[in-house]
């Protein structure tokens, strides 16, 4: 097992050194072969090469099974020309690798169900899995731009969606469903989008290769509610990629807590990028005050999705809760009378209850 670390900036190096350190535990825990290569990526890449994605790193993520990553940009970076910012770094590697099943879950460990906008009840327990579609959808399609057309400028963009994309998602979706509650709510606009009349018709034709898996369809604008009014009632959501860039975003923040909540992003042979949703984090950077654990809980990914060891990812996330459990917490996730400990602590408590 090849893994590719690419720390980063701000925070990434600190949530990342401790995800590391997680992985190496459970690497010699069970006797497993894991290689790590590093590699530049975003803002400290265009500082040592002048560009946020270097042929070099290319090459290693391609070689890799697996990549960890912390996070890029910083404002440092934010007058640089578009073309070289750090955030370009990240939307080349997922194109590049063709990662176009994005997983993001959006669970709610119970200790933290207070940090929630919703009331306890309505969060507490809540475990829902979102999987987008990332590589095609409205922001790939042809035509697009601005023109003057009729003596003013019009933009336009074209939301298109082939059905072997539809089908190779659908089948993420089936499976992320098959590997829990067996629940699958697809969703789309087909009252009044014919791509997502598509998507809804080849999204049940595959649901037939999945009999123990039920499927449901919601209406974006309904889903969008649901989220906020009933959010228990959902399993696996799958979506294509603008619908669920706004409703990942919509269900991690029911959390409340943004330092806690990994994803996934795989090509078709399962081979993944792993990364905490946060951003660098600029203003705690460099002072050991970051959550590791969204990060931490990106390897537990990486077991249960790249490398098919759900036991080791079980391993990772128990962990997880057993610190929260033992009242654990950083700052973020702190509440007026919880002791709060930093960074390193909070991966060195991870190892401990890895350990125990
Ligand atoms: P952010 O997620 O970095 O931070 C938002 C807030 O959450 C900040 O107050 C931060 O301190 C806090 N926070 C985030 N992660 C935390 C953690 N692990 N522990 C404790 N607190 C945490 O979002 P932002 O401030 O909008 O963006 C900062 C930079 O990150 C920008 O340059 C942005 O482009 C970049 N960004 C990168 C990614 C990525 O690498 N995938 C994602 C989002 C934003």
């Amino acid at each position: 097992m090849k893994v590719l670390i690419l720390a980063g900036d701000g925070i990434g190096p600190e949530i990342v050194g401790q995800a590391e350190k997680v992985l190496d535990f459970v690497a010699k825990k069970h006797a497993l072969n894991i290689s790590v290569d590093r590699a530049l990526i975003g803002g400290i890449a265009v500082d040592e090469t002048g560009h946020p994605f270097p042929a070099e790193t290319l090459e290693k993520a391609k070689a890799a099974d697996a990549i960890l990553l912390g996070s890029v940009g910083g404002p440092k970076y934010d007058l640089l020309p578009r073309n070289i910012r750090p955030e370009q770094g990240l939307l080349a590697i997922r194109k590049e690798l063709n990662l176009f099943a994005n997983l993001r879950p959006a669970q709610v460990f119970k200790e933290l169900s207070h940090a929630s906008s919703l009331k306890d009840e309505l969060v507490a327990g809540l475990d829902i899995m979102i999987v987008r579609e990332l590589t095609g959808d409205i922001y790939f399609g042809q035509p697009r731009g601005i023109e003057e057309r009729n003596g003013e400028r019009v933009g336009f963009n074209t939301m298109i969606y082939s059905e072997s994309e539809i089908r190779r998602i659908a089948h993420v979706a089936f499976q992320a469903a098959q590997k829990r509650n067996k629940r699958l709510c697809s969703i789309d606009k087909m009252n009044v989008l014919e791509a997502t009349q598509l998507w809804r018709d080849v999204v049940t034709e595959v649901a037939a290769e999945y009999p123990d898996v039920e499927l449901t369809h919601l209406l974006v604008d309904n889903a969008a509610m649901q989220l906020v009014r009933a959010p228990k009632q959902f399993d696996v959501m799958l979506t294509g990629n603008i619908f669920g860039d706004i409703l990942s975003d919509e269900a991690s923040m029911l959390t409340g807590s943004i330092g806690m909540l990994p994803s996934a992003s795989l090509d078709e042979n399962n081979k993944g990028l792993y990364e905490p949703i946060h951003g660098s984090a600029p203003d705690i950077a460099g002072k050991d005050i970051a959550n590791p654990l969204a990060t931490i809980l990106s390897v537990g990914m990486m077991f249960r999705y790249s490398f098919n060891r759900n036991d080791i990812a079980d391993e990772i996330e128990n962990a997880v809760k057993t610190v929260l459990s033992q009242g654990f917490r950083t700052k973020d996730i702190a509440t007026k009378d919880e002791k709060v400990i930093g960074c390193k602590a909070m991966g060195e408590a991870v190892l401990a209850a890895l350990n125990a």
